[in-house]
C-alpha cells in the first residue's frame, strides 16, 4: 500500500472518533505495555545488537522509562481528560467557562538512534494518551531496535491507528509530507535535521516540537563534594558511551579543585568499567564508523589525561578525559556525543559564563556546589532546558518534570502531564445561561459607555 493511501486511512480512522474516548486510550496503552513485556527479551537483544547495551542498562534507560511513563498516564489520564472549570469575569456574569483538551489528529513521531526504543515510544505513548493516531519514524541507524519496534506495533495496533514507517529519514518523511498534512510533528534528533523538519512543516503550518541536542556543561564549584561530582559526572558521561543528548558534554571546573576532580574522575571510571572498559559488561559501543572516526578526530585536539584507547573493529572508544583544549577547537564548538570529556578550568563565574555563551542555550546544565547562593546565581543566569544540582541525567527520569530544550536545543516540552498537554490542545468554551440577558450587551450602545467601562475593568 502506498504511504499516501495508508495515511488517508489513518485520517479516516481518526475522523471516525474512535481514538478519543477514555476507554479506548486506556485499553491501547495497556496493550502497548503488555506487548513490551511480552517482547522484553527481544528488546534486550536488539539494544545489545545496536548499541551493546546491557539488559540492566536497557531496562534503566529505555524499557523501564517507557513502562513508568505508561503507568503515569494510566494513573492520571481520566483526570487530565476532564474539562477544567476556570473563573469567569464580571463582563460575562452568570456564564461559566471551561477548558476542554482536544486531540490533535494524526501525529508524526521522528526519533533518533541513541535511545531508539525509549525516544520513539515515550512520545508515541503521549500522543496515544492525547487520543491521536501516530506514525512512528524510528532511526535507520539502529536497525535491530527499529525491527522489534515495528513487530510490537504491528502486532498490537491496526495500521490506521499506530504504524511504523522505516527507512532513510529524508526520503520517508519528505515523501509522507508531500501528500499528507500531519497535525503535529514531534522530532527528536540533531539541530540540523530539526531545522530541515521545521522547514518542511512550515508551508503547511504544521505545529512542530523539536527535541534537539547541544553542549551541556557540568560546572564544578570549589565548594562541591568532589568525589560525588566525579562519580555522577562519569556515569552521566560514559553511559551509552556518551551518546546521550543530555550527557555532560564538557566540565567547567574551578581551578582550585581541578586536579582533585581529575583524580576522582579517573578513580570513578576505573571502579565502573575496570582496567579494560573494552571488555566491560557495562560499557557500550559507538553507533557506527562515521561517528567513531569523528570522535577519534577529537582526540587530536588537546591533551589526553585518561583513556584514549580504541578498537576500530568493535567501535570501542575508552572513557576519555582531555584538557588543554582551545575554545576555538571543534571539540568545544560541536556536540561531542561520545565518551570524550573536555575539562576547562575557570576562576570566576564570568569566565565560565563566557565559555557557555560560545554554545548558548544548552539542553541541560549540571551544577555541583554546596552553596545555595551559587545555585540560585547559576540557575537564574543561564538559559538551559532542564538540569540537576549535584547530579546528572536524572531530571529526565522524573515524569513530574517537563523535558525539553530552549533556543538551539529545542522547542516544546514533554513527559507525563506535559506530554498530554503537548499532544492535545486547549479548547476554550464559555457557556451562557438563557435566564440572564441584560440589554446592556445589545445595541444601541449609546449612553452605555460608563457602565461598559465599569464591567470591563
Ligand atoms: P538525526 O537528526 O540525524 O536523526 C533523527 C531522525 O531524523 C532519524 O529518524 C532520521 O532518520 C530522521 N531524519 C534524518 N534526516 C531527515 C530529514 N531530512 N527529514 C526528516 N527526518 C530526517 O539525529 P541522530 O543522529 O539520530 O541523533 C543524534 C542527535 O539527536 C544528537 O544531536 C542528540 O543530541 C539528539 N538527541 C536529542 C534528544 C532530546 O531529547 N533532546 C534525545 C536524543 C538525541
Amino acid at each position: 500500500m502506498s504511504s499516501t493511501v495508508a495515511l488517508q486511512n489513518m485520517r479516516a480512522f481518526y475522523n471516525n472518533g474512535g481514538t478519543r474516548s477514555y476507554t479506548f486510550r486506556k485499553q491501547q496503552l495497556k496493550k502497548l505495555k503488555q506487548a513490551l513485556l511480552q517482547h522484553e527479551e527481544e528488546i534486550y537483544e536488539a539494544l545489545y545488537a545496536d548499541l551493546k547495551k546491557s539488559r540492566e542498562e536497557a531496562y534503566l534507560t529505555e524499557l523501564g522509562l517507557i513502562l513508568a511513563e505508561i503507568r503515569t498516564i494510566l494513573k492520571n489520564l481520566r483526570q487530565w481528560m476532564k474539562p477544567k472549570p476556570v473563573t469567569t469575569n464580571l463582563f460575562n456574569f452568570a456564564s461559566s467557562s471551561s477548558i476542554y483538551r482536544d486531540s490533535l489528529g494524526v501525529v508524526l513521531v521522528i526519533s533518533p538512534w541513541n535511545f531508539p526504543l525509549q525516544l520513539a515510544l515515550m512520545a508515541a505513548a503521549g500522543a496515544m494518551a492525547g487520543g491521536n493516531c501516530v506514525v512512528i519514524k524510528p532511526s535507520e541507524l539502529a536497525p535491530a531496535t527499529a525491527a522489534i519496534l515495528q513487530k510490537i506495533i504491528t502486532a498490537s495496533f491496526p495500521p490506521e491507528y499506530v504504524c511504523v514507517a522505516q527507512g532513510d529519514g529524508a526520503e520517508v518523511v519528505t515523501e509522507m509530507m508531500e501528500s499528507f498534512r500531519f497535525d503535529h510533528i514531534f522530532f527528536t534528533g540533531s539541530v540540523g535535521v530539526g531545522r530541515a523538519v521545521y522547514e518542511l512543516a512550515a508551508p503547511k503550518l504544521i505545529p512542530v516540537t523539536l527535541e534537539l541536542g547541544g553542549k551541556t556543561p557540568a560546572i564544578v564549584e570549589a565548594d562541591a563534594n568532589i568525589d560525588i561530582a566525579a562519580k555522577r559526572i562519569a556515569v552521566g558521561k560514559y553511559t551509552n558511551s556518551g551518546q546521550i543528548c543530555i550527557a555532560p558534554d564538557y566540565i567547567l571546573v574551578h581551578t582550585s579543585v581541578k586536579e582533585k576532580l581529575l583524580k576522582a574522575l579517573i578513580k570513578a571510571i576505573k571502579s565502573f568499567y575496570g582496567d579494560d572498559p573494552g571488555i566491560s559488561y557495562d560499557y557500550g559501543k559507538i553507533i557506527n564508523k562515521k561517528r567513531f572516526d569523528k570522535l577519534l578526530n577529537y582526540l587530536q585536539q588537546g591533551n589526553i589525561v585518561a583513556g584514549g584507547r580504541y578498537t576500530a573493529a568493535s567501535l570501542f572508544l575508552e572513557p576519555t578525559i582531555m584538557d588543554g583544549i582551545s575554545l576555538e577547537s571543534e571539540l568545544m564548538k560541536e556536540e561531542i556525543f561520545g565518551p570524550v570529556l573536555p575539562v576547562i578550568p575557570f576562576e570566576t563565574m564570568e569566565e565560565a559564563l563566557a565559555v557557555i555563551a560560545i554554545n548558548p542555550n544548552p539542553l541541560a546544565l549540571y551544577l555541583f556546589t554546596t552553596d545555595k547562593k551559587k545555585e540560585h546565581a547559576w540557575i537564574s543566569t543561564v538559559p538551559f532546558g532542564g538540569g540537576c544540582i549535584n547530579n546528572t541525567l536524572v531530571h529526565f527520569s522524573n515524569p513530574s518534570l517537563p523535558f525539553g530544550g530552549v533556543g538551539n536545543s529545542g522547542i516544546g516540552h514533554y513527559h507525563g502531564k506535559y506530554s498530554f498537554e503537548l499532544f492535545t490542545r486547549p479548547k476554550a468554551v464559555l457557556k451562557s445561561p438563557t435566564w440572564f440577558d441584560p440589554s446592556l450587551k445589545y445595541p444601541s450602545f449609546k449612553e452605555k459607555l460608563r457602565i461598559i467601562k465599569m464591567i470591563l475593568r
